[in-house]
Parts: structure tokens; sequence; C-alpha cells
């Protein structure tokens, strides 16, 4: 496993969409390996591939606690059907340090995906989890959170960062 250098904003592939996996195979179990190292390391709580520059649809994720690792893995993420109603929730970004924001985000959402087997997994999520993944999943289309903000804040949040990676 490696940790692997995490791309911030205003990074042009941040914006790219990612391609489907055709395959589950060691190769895309080595590259999970190296994304949730990179995300525990950061630290951070979830990861899309494209985040450390490999265009895939590819998502890792821990909402476990140091003590209890949870890792979870989500290859070729598909939403089948989101809840109409809404939770607010403070979200932040390891592509967008330090800079936090509430976004809304439909509450409850099914899922269907590949996990690290390359086993077809259909999933319903709530709470943390629907916010992660939800999060995540936009990475995978070149969305970022503060996309879903106004564009005053999305562009303070760029300066910021920034003015934190040229001190
Ligand atoms: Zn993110």
């Amino acid at each position: 496993m490696a940790i692997r250098e995490i791309l911030v904003v205003p990074n042009p592939v941040l914006k790219q969409v990612s391609q489907p996996v055709e395959r589950v195979d060691d190769e895309l179990r080595a590259l999970m390996d190296d994304m949730l190292e990179t995300m525990y390391d950061a630290p951070g709580i979830g990861l899309a591939a494209i985040q450390i520059g490999v265009p895939k649809r590819v998502i890792v994720m821990d909402l476990g606690t140091a003590e209890d690792r949870q890792p979870r893995y989500f290859v070729n993420p598909e939403i089948l059907w989101a809840s109409d109603d809404t939770l607010p929730y403070e979200e932040g970004c390891l592509s967008i340090p330090e800079y936090f924001d509430e976004v809304d985000r439909p509450s409850r959402v099914k899922l269907r995906y590949l996990n690290y087997q390359g086993e077809q997994v259909e999933e319903d999520a709530d709470g943390l989890f629907a916010v992660c993944i939800q999060h995540e999943m936009d990475h995978l289309e070149g969305v970022l959170f503060i996309d879903h903000l106004s564009r005053l804040k999305r562009e303070q949040a760029v300066k910021k960062v920034k003015k934190l990676r040229a001190a």
C-alpha cells in the first residue's frame, strides 16, 4: 500500500467525469488499498479515485473509528432511488481542506455497486452514510460540494485553499 497525493481545488482534474470500471481485479484492489491508506492518513471518511488523479468510478469510505475501522469500497456505484425529504449537513472535503459548509441532499438513498470482491450489492443508506456516498458520487461526475453553494461561497472556498497552500 502507498499513500498518494490528494489533489486540491482548483486542480482541473477534479472536474473530470470518471469512467466505469470493467473488472474488479487485483490491480483495482491495489488502487482501493492505496485510496484507503491515503484517506486514513489525511485523515478523512471518504475518498473518490479522481481525488488522487485516477478517473475511475471507485470510492472508499470508513464511518467507523480509529479503534473500530469499518472500511467500505464502492465500484461503479449507482443511486437507484432517493428520498424527497432532504437533510442539511455540514460537509468538508479532502480536496478543499479546512472549508466546511452546509449542503442539502436527499436524506435516504438506495444504492447499487460492486464491492471489494466484485460482487453486486444493493443497500439502503441514511444518516451520515447517505451524505457521504452522495458527496463521493458527485466526485465521479466532477462535482464538488462547493458546487452546490453560491458562486460567492465557492470562490471564497477556493481562495482560502490557495492561500493555505501558499502559506
Ligand atoms: Zn470530497
